[in-house]
């Protein structure tokens, strides 16, 4: 779905299609060098990083597995509760392996800290976290995140993979609701 097909509950676009797979290129050729003859995994959290993980991973250079988690966060409302529930745990064993979590955005910081530290506790050999989107305004958890796309301001966005009430993941762009949708 294209931003013009979005009519009136779009307000604005935040990061281009084409703003994305730029900056996707140049992070995957990042972590092409910084992860040369290591182990890696790649390990997206459902739903919202099914974009981010497809695009990146075909930007790699070389060959990479991944496999997926799904935790509860947002429900259907548009903040973070900080409750975080495995939904779908990963078929890997990642015991001496380099993970790298692929994510959509980093709002508080709450879920990945959260991510990071539960991958942590299986003895992987080494979690770092890659996010397209990071709004810095908000975090009430430090949580290093070592490959960042675009800092965004504070605002609740939607496409590339990121939903309200499971609604427009499939938007190219990102972007921002106009207020009558929340409505
Ligand atoms: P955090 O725990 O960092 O506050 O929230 C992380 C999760 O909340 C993300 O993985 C994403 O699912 C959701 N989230 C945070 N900010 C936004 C946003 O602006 N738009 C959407 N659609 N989801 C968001």
């Amino acid at each position: 779905m294209d931003a013009a097909h979005m009519g009136a509950d779009l307000e604005r676009v935040l990061v281009t299609e084409a703003q994305i797979q730029v900056r996707l290129g140049e992070l995957a050729a990042d972590v092409w060098r910084d992860y040369e003859g290591k182990d890696l995994l790649l390990v997206g959290v459902l739903k919202g990083a099914v974009m981010v993980m497809s695009d990146l991973m075909r930007a790699l250079p070389g060959t990479a597995p991944m496999d997926w988690m799904a935790i509860s966060s947002y429900g259907s409302g548009t903040k973070s509760s900080g409750v975080v529930r495995i939904l779908k745990d990963l078929d890997t064993d990642i015991t001496d392996r380099h993970v790298l979590i692929v994510e959509d955005i980093v709002d508080s910081g709450l879920t990945l800290s959260w991510i990071r530290s539960n991958l942590e506790s299986r003895s992987a050999a080494s979690v770092e976290i890659l996010t397209l989107l990071r709004k810095p305004g908000a975090a009430k958890v430090e949580v290093d995140v070592k490959y960042v796309g675009f800092d965004i301001p504070n605002e609740f966005v939607v496409g590339y993979g990121l939903d309200y009430a499971e609604k427009f993941r499939n938007l190219r762009d990102v972007g921002t609701l106009a207020p009558h949708v929340y409505s």
